[in-house]
């Protein structure tokens, strides 16, 4: 499996390795974890919701992540997003 962190969000999104979807892309599997701005969400309609913000894949593959890896993820993002605004 592959997990996707986008650029655009702090949502933590898994993709299937082999399968993919119409468009030839990866196929959604599940949201690991969701942002604040899609918590609020279905799973499907926040995948939707974030590839329409972020179509550059920024992917991660590995097994499945662990609750720390993902809160690592989500605080590396925090850190990148705060570098980010100090430009
Ligand atoms: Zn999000």
């Amino acid at each position: 499996m592959t997990i996707y962190n986008p650029d655009t969000c702090d949502c933590v999104i898994e993709y299937s390795d082999v399968a993919v979807d119409n468009d030839g892309d990866p196929k959604f599997v599940k949201v690991v974890n969701k942002c604040k701005e899609h918590s609020q969400l279905k799973d499907n309609a926040c995948y939707k919701a974030v590839l329409s913000h972020n179509r550059s894949f920024n992917l991660k593959h590995g097994v499945e992540p662990t609750k720390e890896q993902v809160d690592s993820i989500v605080s590396d993002k925090k850190i990148e997003k705060a570098r980010i605004k100090k430009l």
